[in-house]
């Protein structure tokens, strides 16, 4: 951070603070906020962790959730009611105040002093002061170097840690994806050291399903997985019916487009889902080949280099068609090396 003592300044009397996630948090942007609020409150601040929208079962174990305020499911005015009284406003795990629909509307009005802690691509410039780096692999690791930078890594409990380490566990794919570096590794092992119980995290994240997810999972793999050889390009489309089919809750379909990606010779993995509200797209790639672009230009959204998503209000027919269209417009790159 560029001003840290200015930040150290700020934190060293107690505030109203609200830490703030994506629309449907992952494991990266919660755990990533309820470390920081973990971390905040041992230094007297008053921390209320508000969520746009709910998230996945899986990640209800975190210490904290249970005074997580979820937004769409809590009444709005008591959330406009903490960011219009709050101090200090954190935004954590995205970079741009339309992300979190209305919520950024109140942010954008409110008169805390505002701070980014973000590893996504093209921010927005809206923050008093930003934890900005998108060579960073997770929002968790930038919040473990500000409580460092701020000088109080003493701090930092099991229950912190283990918060930090779901993220940065889940956002390098289990330390596979390109994005597992040195500093990583540097990361997660000072978070173990400090308590975090990897076996433990691993296993309430990924080895915690319902039979149903594992189901919706064998039929998307049998039934709706495509492969385009020609445009090294693998893409799947989940209708409403699909997902009530599974009684899909949320999160039961985060990952399956990395199986997409898991093919031999694919470049590009795409899953298309109706979500009633919208349709959303989960793009993944390997290489120079970047669905940031993609999902910016095309698709709404945004994210990193090799992981992105967006959105449209067309059908999902129309969604697919717009991204079979598109393929034409991108073979010289996907068949690139
Ligand atoms: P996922 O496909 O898992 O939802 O998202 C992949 C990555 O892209 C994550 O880092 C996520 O934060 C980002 N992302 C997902 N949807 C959007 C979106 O609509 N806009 C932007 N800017 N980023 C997104
Ligand atoms: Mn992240």
């Amino acid at each position: 951070m560029q001003n840290i003592q200015g930040f150290k300044e700020l934190i060293s009397s107690p505030k109203k603070v609200v830490i703030l996630t994506h629309f449907k948090p992952d494991a990266d942007a919660l755990g990533s906020s309820l470390g920081l609020a973990g971390y905040l409150k041992k230094r007297h601040h008053t921390v209320k962790v508000i969520t746009p929208s709910d998230y996945p079962e899986f990640l209800t174990w975190m210490p904290g959730n249970n005074d997580v305020l979820i937004f769409q499911k809590d009444r709005p005015a008591i959330a406009e009611g903490y960011i219009n009284n709050a101090d200090v406003i954190f935004c954590l795990d995205f970079s741009s105040l339309k992300r979190i629909n209305e919520l950024g509307e109140m942010v954008a009005k409110s008169a805390a002093i505002k701070v980014l802690v973000d590893h996504h691509l093209e921010p927005e410039s809206f923050a008093h002061y930003e934890q900005w780096d998108t060579s960073a692999a997770s929002t968790a690791e930038l919040v473990y170097d500000l409580i460092r930078e701020v000088g109080d890594e003493a701090l930092i409990d099991s229950d912190i840690s283990n918060c930090l380490y779901a993220g940065l566990m889940t956002d390098t794919g289990s330390f596979r994806h390109p994005n597992t570096t040195h500093k990583v590794f540097q990361v997660a092992s000072a978070l173990v050291a400090k308590g975090a119980d990897p076996s433990k995290v691993s296993k309430l994240i990924y080895d915690t399903n319902s039979l149903e997810r594992l189901r919706l999972m064998g039929f998307v793999l049998s039934e709706k997985l495509q492969v385009l050889p020609e445009y090294r390009t693998a893409y799947i489309t989940l209708s409403t019916e699909d997902l009530k089919k599974f009684g899909s809750q949320t999160g039961d379909t985060e990952g399956l487009v990395n199986y997409g990606l898991s093919i031999k010779n694919i470049k590009l993995s795409v899953m298309i889902s109706d979500r009633k509200e919208n349709i959303k797209l989960s793009l993944r790639s390997l290489g120079d080949f970047s669905v940031n672009e993609m999902a910016r230009k095309h698709f709404d959204g945004g994210g990193h280099k090799n992981a992105a998503g967006g959105q449209t209000t067309l059908t999902l027919d129309q969604t697919v068609k717009k991204f079979l269209d598109l393929l034409p417009n991108y073979k010289e790159e996907l068949l690139k090396d």
